[in-house]
């Protein structure tokens, strides 16, 4: 999966929204998370994010990131 992190926070662009084949973005308070549960791993979001806060789940140091994607995707 894919995972949104802490630059997506005040950002104003949505073109990740867009571009996702499974709309797998959920809107939190501040900032959009990815259902991990939904994401397909296509990857097609990661590119569109200006500030590149869509990163993979391989990445170092994201597992806080990941349990906040799953809790505020799983709230709506
Ligand atoms: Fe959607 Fe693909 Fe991004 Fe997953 S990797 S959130 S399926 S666009």
């Amino acid at each position: 999966t894919y995972v949104v992190t802490e630059a997506c926070i005040k950002c104003k662009y949505m073109d990740c929204v867009e571009v996702c084949p499974v709309d797998c973005f959920y809107e939190g308070e501040n900032m959009l998370v990815i259902n991990p549960d939904e994401c397909i791993d296509c990857g097609v979001c990661e590119p569109e994010c200006p500030p590149a806060a869509i990163v993979p789940d391989t990445e170092k140091g994201i597992e806080k990131w990941l349990e906040l994607n799953r809790n505020l995707a799983g709230q709506w």
